[in-house]
């Protein structure tokens, strides 16, 4: 933490009513409402200042992935940038993460699970995603998340809020109890229009299953097409409950109300 952001953040909390995690939660609170409305950009420079070079960005190569791919690569901003790669990706997103690193000569570092597919299968049986996808999305991808957020202050996610139910209550900037890091959302009040309208005028390389009826893609044996009067991720884990693979769970939080916003 810079000696400029220590400041900042003890001039921020001073006289703060909220203390379950002292200065650091309130800090944290106030950012979030000094940001809303804040552009994608601001909020990632934001972040850059406040967090570099302990701060991540873990993309799926979803639409949403590609924009803040593009701002960060873009206005070179000292952001960590990963992907979770399951060893189930689709062939079409094993390209385009290569066109991406190609085009905007920046690396896309990959992170793998400890278990190879061969050794989820040994220890869990064959399609461990059929049976058990909550386990199989544990192995695959929140426990190396977890791992690769480590010795990180900050994360930025691509989250919508009107994606899921979970993602409608988060914040732009909020704690994420279940990392123990500060979590970032810049694109939180963007629509499904401001995001493809963004691709199109920056002509961003996006993944060619998205027009063959593939709105939302995670793992190949746990995504299908949507038909075009479902929801957007109608087609991940299809007829099941499930619609998180566990990276965005709602987390209990303290009310904004309980921030006094003034200079926020
Ligand atoms: Fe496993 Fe499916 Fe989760 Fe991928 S999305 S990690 S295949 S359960």
């Amino acid at each position: 933490m810079t000696r400029a952001t220590a400041a900042a953040r003890s001039e921020a909390t001073a006289g703060a009513p909220y203390s379950r995690a002292g200065a650091e939660g309130t800090f944290v609170l106030e950012a979030g409402l000094r940001l809303q409305g804040a552009s994608p950009i601001d909020t990632l420079r934001w972040a850059v200042e406040q967090y570099a070079p302990r701060l991540a960005f873990a993309t799926g190569f979803g639409p949403e992935g590609l924009v803040l791919f593009d701002l960060i690569a873009r206005h070179r901003l000292d952001v960590d940038i990963f992907t979770l790669d399951t060893g189930l990706l689709f062939p079409e997103t094993y390209r385009l993460w290569r066109a991406l690193e190609e085009r905007y000569r920046r690396p896309i570092r990959a992170v793998r699970p400890a278990l190879d597919l061969e050794g989820q299968a040994s220890r869990h049986g064959e399609a461990l995603w059929e049976r058990e996808p909550d386990r199989c999305c544990g192995i695959r991808k929140v426990d190396p998340l977890a791992e690769a957020l480590r010795g990180h202050e900050a994360w930025i996610t691509a989250i919508r809020a009107d994606q899921t139910k979970e993602r409608a209550h988060a914040r732009v900037v909020e704690e994420d109890r279940r990392f123990g890091l500060v979590k970032v959302n810049p694109l939180l009040a963007w629509s499904h229009d401001d995001v493809w309208t963004y691709l199109r005028e920056h002509d961003v390389p996006t993944n060619p299953l998205h027009h063959m009826g593939y709105p939302s893609i995670g793992c190949w044996p746990c995504t299908s097409p949507s038909r075009p009067d479902e929801h957007p991720r109608a087609g991940r884990w299809r007829g099941r409950i499930k619609t998180e693979c566990g990276l965005h769970l709602r987390q209990p939080r303290t009310p904004l109300s309980s921030v006094d916003s003034k200079g926020a």
